[in-house]
């Protein structure tokens, strides 16, 4: 059987543009499959903003990009990174302005037609440039791909023997457009069933990935199972389920070389497992730079998160009274939902001295935050897998989380503190079990000393995703 080569496509990768977890897995799962020797190339979007260490170089100019009435042209340029080759699809009237999915107005009005171009492109880059066994699709802004692909492309011979994964990183974001875009799309009127890219009389572009594709695959093996019931299915779960033995869960792993309190370049000393004295250093540092007065021994709770409904941080505005009254202090850094944006500003400017906020995109502080807090507090309403809780256990610094999806998979017993019902109370009884455990140091390092060892590594999960390749190559 050949070894798999793939192609991946996506929206969003580290280093080169990031809003969340897809990026940081995009960035990095490439890379490890490289080193089991598997060959691995990515297609993303040419975005204006885009973070390019060296100046990437063209391979391709004037790919012809048809869809439905138009045509577009793009210019194929490429950097390499850890073996693994980044195709960039530059397209300046889609992806030469600020912003990956919309701007401070809101969406892009125009997101079908980038991420349907998206799609088409990475099919020009097989035709020209790297011919994979299969592709890998993340999320519905590559959806549409395999639709393409086993529908108005079925037959081509280019593609022949070509198999298609989707892995879902989050059902929250369908990508749905209104059916009247059909045409823009280029797509048949007779995909618009429940059984295709229908869904309630729009488009679905991530229904149509479920659809099309090989196999799919969630970011846990908890939520692959959570997404097939009403409570988490977004109005999918019943489509998910005609599909349910083509459906897996592969948690994420985390990118330990820049994740590690020994060698982190952000963070104010560094320290580890065996020698945790730079940890309180972290603290004090972030404490200055939150502005948090009062005694550094006391407890420091963390929270790095967009600020999106799914995050859970109602129950938090709910308990706000409570944690104030508690000896500890929160340092937050996230942005999103004006109403939690205003929130956590409103609490930081009521009780400075226990609210240290920052509200804003900030890498560097994401790590300052990760290292100097004893606890890092989660309480998601659902999460697909969730990164931040398996950097904070890599730091040492204690996950408060709430048992859904990934944060279910990755917390155990003893290695952090977890609540199940979904409300304030549970939430509460769950931080302040965290601040009483923190009262006996001795147990406490021991604690952190279980989470530091937690290997979370992609070595195990790029070995998954390995086998579900062959999987797909065997059918
Ligand atoms: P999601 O993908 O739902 O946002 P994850 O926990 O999977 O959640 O991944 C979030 C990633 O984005 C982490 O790398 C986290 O550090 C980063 N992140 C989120 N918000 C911010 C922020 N305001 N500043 C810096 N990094 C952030």
């Amino acid at each position: 059987m050949p070894l798999p080569s793939v192609l991946m496509v996506a929206s969003e990768a580290a280093p080169f543009c990031k809003t969340g977890g897809l990026a940081d897995v995009v960035g990095s799962l490439p890379a490890a499959l490289h080193e089991r020797g598997v060959e691995v190339a990515v297609v993303l979007p040419g975005y204006l903003d885009l973070k390019t260490p060296d100046p990437p170089t063209e391979v391709w100019r004037n790919l012809q990009v048809p869809i439905g009435p138009h045509v577009f042209q793009a210019d194929i340029f490429r950097a390499d990174r850890c073996g693994v080759a980044f195709y960039f699809v530059d397209c300046p009237p889609l992806f030469g302005r600020h912003g990956i999915y919309g701007d401070a107005r809101g969406d892009f009005a125009d997101n079908h037609l980038r991420y349907g171009v998206l799609c088409l492109a990475a099919l020009g880059v097989v035709r020209h440039l790297f011919r994979p066994n299969i592709i890998h699709c993340h999320d519905w802004q590559s959806s549409l791909l395999p639709v393409y692909l086993r529908t108005v492309l079925a037959g081509s011979p280019e593609f022949i023997g070509m198999k298609t994964l989707l892995t879902i990183h989050n059902l929250g974001y369908q990508g749905r457009f209104r059916a009247g875009l059909l045409g823009d799309l280029g797509l048949s009127p007779a995909l618009m069933h429940p059984g295709a890219i229908e869904y309630f009389g729009d488009i679905n572009f991530l229904k149509g990935g479920i659809a099309f594709s090989d196999a799919i695959n969630t970011v846990s093996p908890t939520y692959a199972r959570e997404i097939q019931t009403p409570e988490y299915g977004f109005g999918l779960d019943g489509f998910l389920r005609t599909r349910s033995g083509h459906i897996s869960g592969i948690l994420n792993g985390a990118d330990y070389s820049q994740w590690n309190p020994e060698s982190d370049p952000y963070i104010a000393k560094n320290y580890s497992v065996d020698d945790l004295s730079g940890k309180m250093e972290c603290k004090r540092a972030l404490l200055q730079q939150m502005e948090l007065p009062g005694r550094p021994e006391r407890p420091l709770i963390g929270i790095v998160s967009r600020f999106a409904d799914q995050k859970g941080f109602d129950l938090v505005e709910q308990i706000a009274q409570e944690l104030a009254e508690e000896d500890a202090a929160l340092a937050v850094l996230g942005s999103g939902d004006a109403r939690f944006e205003n929130s956590f500003r409103y609490l930081a400017s009521a009780r400075p001295d226990k609210f240290g906020v920052r509200i804003g995109y900030d890498e560097a502080l994401s790590h300052r935050i990760e290292a100097g807090a004893d606890m890092f507090l989660m309480p998601s309403r659902y999460e697909p897998c969730g990164l931040n809780q398996i950097y904070s256990l890599r730091y040492g610094t204690v996950p408060v989380v709430r048992a859904t999806g990934g944060l279910d998979d990755t917390i155990e017993d003893g290695a952090g503190f977890k609540f199940w019902d979904y409300s304030a109370r549970s939430l509460l009884l769950a931080v302040r079990a965290a601040l009483e455990a923190y009262q006996d140091g001795g147990a406490w390092r021991e604690t952190m000393k279980r989470c530091m060892r937690k290997d979370f590594s992609w070595r195990v999960s790029a070995g998954q995703y390995l086998e579900l390749y062959r999987q797909l190559l065997r059918r």
